[in-house]
């Protein structure tokens, strides 16, 4: 196969996904180059969407400039693609003691983080949680089914765009003359998730994965939530009587092996959340790309102009990742600013 493309991007997770959509916006030809390898992030991810940091009560970094964009261009793309995979609903965060409560409260009258906390419970809103000291109400937050997205989007990909099914090989890489295999190209974007560990040019950079381990749950007596629910641990829905647990973060062990400290973990934070009996059915486990400062990884590389990168959206990727997308696109096609807290460039010495 002899052929030329605009970009090639490697890995279709979350990323790949949305910088896919983007740059097939653009008029930009794309070609995709994934393998679904273990541990994928994106494959689990419980795709929430929050603008509060719970522990302390503060706003997510550019939570302003992030949510609105995000929910405004996942609802685009379900028009464009004929899918439903936003769900928007609060998120109820319990009181884990008195004190916790108090910050919650001075935060909401001395702050605009109020814009995001509606309402603060005193009291149990529900019988099945321990909730006793009431909890506060979170919104707009939400979830992306992020399995459905990147599967339907798959399926707008093969048709819009070209697919490879395939282990990116970077023995086939001809940097001098811009060829992959006999494929000519402009651009390599590389989403590789935590793989970037493996990628020979972007190894440099401050990736610090964390694995992340989640519960299915089956609870009986529970049909349907209409939340999402916090407290150390959150708990959503997936269909009746079933529900997703999470999650851990371990900087250890990168592979999708579920360990008993896991498990172990969540079942007791699950305890200190529920008051009513649930089953475990199944553990999910993944890998997040998250780095060192916490900030995405997105940019050239320092000497090969035709390589960039795409990746390190931690545990944050469902909300950072539309308008990031667009910052890098605009930047891309257009020569706009890449936004310096992102920018690669920052590691440069
Ligand atoms: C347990 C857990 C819960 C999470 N919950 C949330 C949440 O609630 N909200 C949220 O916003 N985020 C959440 N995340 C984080 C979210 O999953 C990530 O931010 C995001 O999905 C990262 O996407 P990615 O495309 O960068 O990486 P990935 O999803 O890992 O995708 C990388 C893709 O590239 C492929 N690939 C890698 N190397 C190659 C190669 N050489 N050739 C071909 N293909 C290759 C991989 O196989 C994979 O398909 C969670 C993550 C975990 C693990």
């Amino acid at each position: 196969m002899s052929s030329s493309t605009d970009y090639i991007i490697v890995g279709q997770g979350l990323a790949g996904t949305l910088l896919a959509h983007k740059l097939i916006e653009e008029k930009k030809r794309v070609l995709i180059i994934n393998t679904n390898l273990p541990a994928m992030s994106s494959k689990v991810a419980a795709g929430i969407i929050n603008p509060v940091a719970v522990k302390r009560c503060n706003k997510s970094w550019n939570i302003d400039l992030f949510l609105p964009y995000a929910i405004q261009y996942y609802k685009q793309l379900e028009q464009k693609l004929s899918s439903k995979f936003l769900k928007i609903s609060s998120i109820y965060r319990l009181f884990s003691s008195l004190e916790n409560r108090k910050t919650w409260e001075i935060k909401c009258s001395n702050t605009n983080i109020s814009k995001y906390v509606n309402y603060i419970y005193l009291d149990s809103q529900y019988s099945f949680l321990k909730d006793s000291l009431g909890g506060a109400s979170i919104l707009p937050a939400g979830r992306l089914d992020v399995e459905k997205f990147l599967n339907i989007s798959k399926e707008y990909l093969c048709e819009k765009a070209t697919y490879l099914s395939d282990q990116f090989d970077f023995s086939c890489l001809n940097l001098d003359n811009n060829i992959y295999k006999s494929i000519s190209f402009n651009k390599i974007i590389f989403c590789e998730g935590f793989r970037m560990l493996d990628n020979p040019y972007f190894n440099y950079l401050p990736l610090r994965p964390t694995k992340g381990e989640m519960l299915v749950v089956n609870i009986p007596t529970l049909s349907s939530i209409d939340k999402i629910l916090s407290k150390d641990i959150w708990m959503i829905q997936l269909k009746p009587f079933h529900f997703l647990v999470g999650a851990t973060y371990q900087h250890q062990d990168f592979d999708d092996k579920p360990t008993e400290y896991g498990v172990a973990y969540l079942k007791s934070k699950l305890n200190n959340m529920l008051s009513i009996e649930y089953k475990i059915i199944n553990v999910l486990v993944g890998v997040r790309p998250t780095t060192k400062d916490r900030k995405p990884l997105i940019g050239l590389h320092k000497t090969y102009k035709n390589l960039a990168i795409f990746n390190g959206f931690g545990s944050k990727g469902v909300v950072q990742g539309p308008f990031l997308t667009a910052n890098f696109v605009n930047f891309l096609t257009k020569g706009q600013k890449l936004m310096e807290d992102v920018d690669i460039q920052r590691f440069r010495v």
